[in-house]
């Protein structure tokens, strides 16, 4: 088994292979985490990680090159949901970022 702790899997980019794309994973038994840029792009990967519970795990966090906007916050919103599911990790919360 591979696994690969770095993919982007529900990027629009992938809306017309993505099922194609996730079958050869399968095939190959390769595991993923689908890491989030954003609130937005880090529920898709969530919700990509709840269709395939087996073999894609999801990251959520917020890319410090795209996203200097909205913040990370454990205790509300949208974060707050993603408490449910035990199938995430956090990348990428701006513990970078410059002030
Ligand atoms: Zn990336």
């Amino acid at each position: 088994m591979l696994f690969d702790s770095h993919c982007h899997l529900h990027f629009r980019q992938f809306d017309n292979d993505r099922e194609e794309i996730i079958n050869r994973l399968k095939e190959a038994d390769i595991k993923v985490i689908n890491v989030g840029t954003d609130f937005r792009e880090s529920e898709k990967a969530v919700e990509l990680s709840k269709k395939y519970p087996d073999f894609i795990w999801a990251s959520v966090g917020l890319h410090p090159n795209d996203n200097l906007k909205e913040s990370f916050s454990a205790k509300g919103g949208p974060a707050s949901g993603w408490r449910e599911n035990d199938r995430i990790c956090v990348g990428a919360i701006l513990c970078n970022r410059p002030n």
